[in-house]
């Protein structure tokens, strides 16, 4: 090491032929030093574009999966592996298989927050960003979705299918913290500022937000909004990433403590020893991998129309 971590990073990076790939909810000094910064859609287009040997994945352990399961010529790479996802791990494939048993004419659409061998039992995978239009697609009346009760929530508004949530009550332990008196609290100290919400959040508080999308819609929005201050509710990380794309505007935590303690796991020392011993390596299991790819391959044929 030669005392600048950074400059030691960018080193092993060119040596291994290495992309850096953060997720928005990374800590600052991470998401600085990465090659690409996004939600989890916009990593899984990267991931399946880049040409690098390498793909080191600062996100938690389903993203590190889809990488894999897009790119299986390459060494994927998380430089924490205790990186899990709380709510992907609230269903897992045996209560997937067993409900499907007890839907048989049903489709099932699982959010990308879900386990590779879940992912296997499923017709199509969705993103926050994309959840009503791959429901939509389904070519059943009913559709299983899991494992985020409040995203099923979101979808249900914007289709006509009957969803049934699978398990009857997943949720993001972050999102979850989020609740409308506070945010009603805050729109009355601003009332000139705007609401920026992920459906991840409960109902009631989509209901008084006057924008609902993935983190990417949010920054996107945020970026075109006339707005000169915006109330954000999804974890703390993202608002780094909005700073740096408007300056000139203030971003005010829906919930200061909404923090995901698992994507906070990756540090610049961590990130450059998984660069220098080529760890920690995730991989999927060949079977399950051609069963996730192609439930992946659904969301990705739609990717035009979800921009
Ligand atoms: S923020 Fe929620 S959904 Fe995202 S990784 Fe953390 S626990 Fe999972």
């Amino acid at each position: 090491m030669s005392g600048n971590l950074v400059e030691d990073i960018q080193r092993l990076k060119v040596k291994r032929k290495a992309v850096i790939l953060a997720h928005n909810y990374q800590r600052p000094e991470v998401q600085d030093i990465a090659d690409f910064v996004g939600d989890s859609l916009e990593l899984s287009l990267c991931a399946a574009q880049t040409d690098a040997k390498v793909i080191l994945f600062c996100g938690v352990d389903f993203m590190a999966e889809t990488a894999a399961i897009l790119n299986n010529d390459k060494t994927v790479l998380i430089p924490d592996r205790n990186a899990i996802c709380p709510m992907a791990a609230m269903l897992p494939a045996e209560l997937v298989q067993l409900y499907r048993e007890k839907y048989p004419n049903s489709k099932v659409v699982l959010y990308i927050n879900t386990l590779a061998e879940a992912k296997a039992h499923c017709d199509a995978v969705c993103t926050s960003a994309n959840s009503a239009e791959i429901v939509n697609r389904m070519d059943s009346e009913t559709v299983l979705f899991g494992p985020d009760w409040n995203l099923a929530q979101y979808a249900k508004d914007h289709t006509d299918k009957t969803l049934v949530p699978i398990p009857k009550f997943g949720f993001c332990p972050v999102h979850i913290l989020f609740n409308q008196e506070a945010i009603l609290a805050l729109k009355k100290l601003h009332p000139d500022a705007e609401v920026l919400a992920h459906p991840e959040c409960p109902p009631e508080v989509c209901e008084v937000a006057d924008f609902v999308g993935s983190t990417s819609k949010i920054y996107r929005q945020a970026l075109v909004s006339k707005a000169r201050k915006f109330i954000i509710a999804t974890e703390v990380g993202l608002i780094h990433r909005l700073k740096k794309g408007r300056g000139d505007v203030t971003f005010i935590p829906a919930y200061e403590e909404a923090v995901c303690a698992h994507m906070k796991l990756h540090t610049l020392e961590k990130v450059y020893l998984s660069l220098k011993h080529m760890r920690y390596e995730v991989t999927v299991p060949p079977q399950i991998m051609a069963l996730a790819r192609n439930a992946v391959d659904v969301m990705l044929e739609t990717r035009e129309t979800l921009t």
